[in-house]
C-alpha cells in the first residue's frame, strides 16, 4: 500500500460480514485486507504488517482466542475481536490472551470504530512515549511520578491500593482490563478469585473521582468481564 492510509486486517469467515466491514472501514479512510481463516489471517498479520486487526473468535480452522496468543507471541498491533457468543468466557479469554477490546454481534460500525480508533490511539502512546509521566483523562489528572492524582485541579487522596488501581486502569485507559487482570496486578498472582475486593475498591474510587458516583462517568463497569477509564469522560 502506498496510499498511506493505516491498515486494517480483517480476519473474518462470513463474506458479508467482511463486506460490510471492508466499506465502512474505507469510508473512514482505513485500508483494508481480508483473511477469512486463521492460519491465512496470522500469516496476513505477518507479512502485511497491518496498523491494526479486526478478528472474529469464531473461525472454521483455528480458534480466534488462539489467533491472539499466537499473534501476541511477536506482535502489539492492536486487536479488536468481534464476538458473536453471549458467554462472557469468551470475551475474557480473549482479553486475556491479549486482545485489545472486543464488539458483540451484532455491532454498529460506530462502535466499532470507536474501540478501533481507542485501541490504535493506545498503541501509538506506548510506543511514542515508553515512558510517559502523567496520564490524562478528560479532567482526570496522574501523575506518576509524583504518585499525585488531580481532579479539575485539586488533589485527591487515595490509599496505595486505590492509587495501583487507578493507575494499572490509566495505563490502559480506554481498554476494558479484566477483572482477574486487575486482580493480579494490584494485589498479586494469589489474588484472581477475590473479585469482591475490586468491587468495594472501584466503589471508592468513583466516590472519591466521580461526580456522581451511582453513574460512573470515567470509571466504567463492563458487565461480567471488568472495568475501563473513559478517555471521554470530562
Ligand atoms: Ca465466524
Amino acid at each position: 500500500m502506498t496510499s498511506g492510509r493505516p491498515v486494517v486486517l480483517v480476519i473474518e469467515d462470513e463474506p458479508p460480514i467482511r463486506k460490510f466491514l471492508r466499506a465502512s472501514l474505507e469510508a473512514q479512510g482505513f485500508s483494508v485486507e481480508e483473511a477469512e481463516s486463521g492460519e491465512r489471517g496470522l500469516a496476513m498479520a505477518a507479512n502485511r504488517r497491518p496498523e491494526a486487526i479486526v478478528l472474529d473468535l469464531g473461525l472454521p480452522d483455528v480458534d480466534g482466542v488462539e489467533v491472539i496468543v499466537r499473534l501476541r507471541e511477536w506482535s502489539r498491533v492492536p486487536i479488536v475481536v468481534l464476538s458473536a457468543r453471549t458467554q462472557e468466557g469468551d470475551k475474557i479469554r480473549a482479553l486475556d490472551a491479549g486482545a485489545d477490546d472486543y464488539v458483540v454481534k451484532p455491532f454498529g460500525v460506530g462502535e466499532l470504530l470507536a474501540r478501533l480508533r481507542v485501541a490504535m490511539r493506545h498503541a501509538a502512546i506506548v510506543d511514542g512515549t515508553s515512558a510517559a509521566t502523567s496520564i490524562e483523562a478528560g479532567n482526570l489528572k496522574i501523575d506518576l511520578t509524583a504518585r499525585r492524582v488531580m481532579v479539575s485541579g485539586k488533589e485527591v487522596h487515595l490509599t496505595p491500593t486505590e492509587y495501583r488501581l487507578l493507575a494499572e486502569l490509566a495505563k490502559h485507559s480506554g481498554k476494558v482490563l479484566t477483572q482477574r487482570h486487575l486482580l493480579k496486578e494490584v494485589w498479586g498472582p494469589g489474588y484472581a478469585d477475590r473479585p469482591h475486593y475490586l468491587r468495594i475498591y472501584m466503589a471508592n474510587l468513583r466516590a472519591k473521582l466521580e461526580a456522581d458516583p451511582a453513574r460512573p462517568q470515567r470509571l466504567q463497569t463492563e458487565t461480567g468481564v471488568g472495568y475501563r477509564l473513559s478517555l471521554d469522560a470530562n
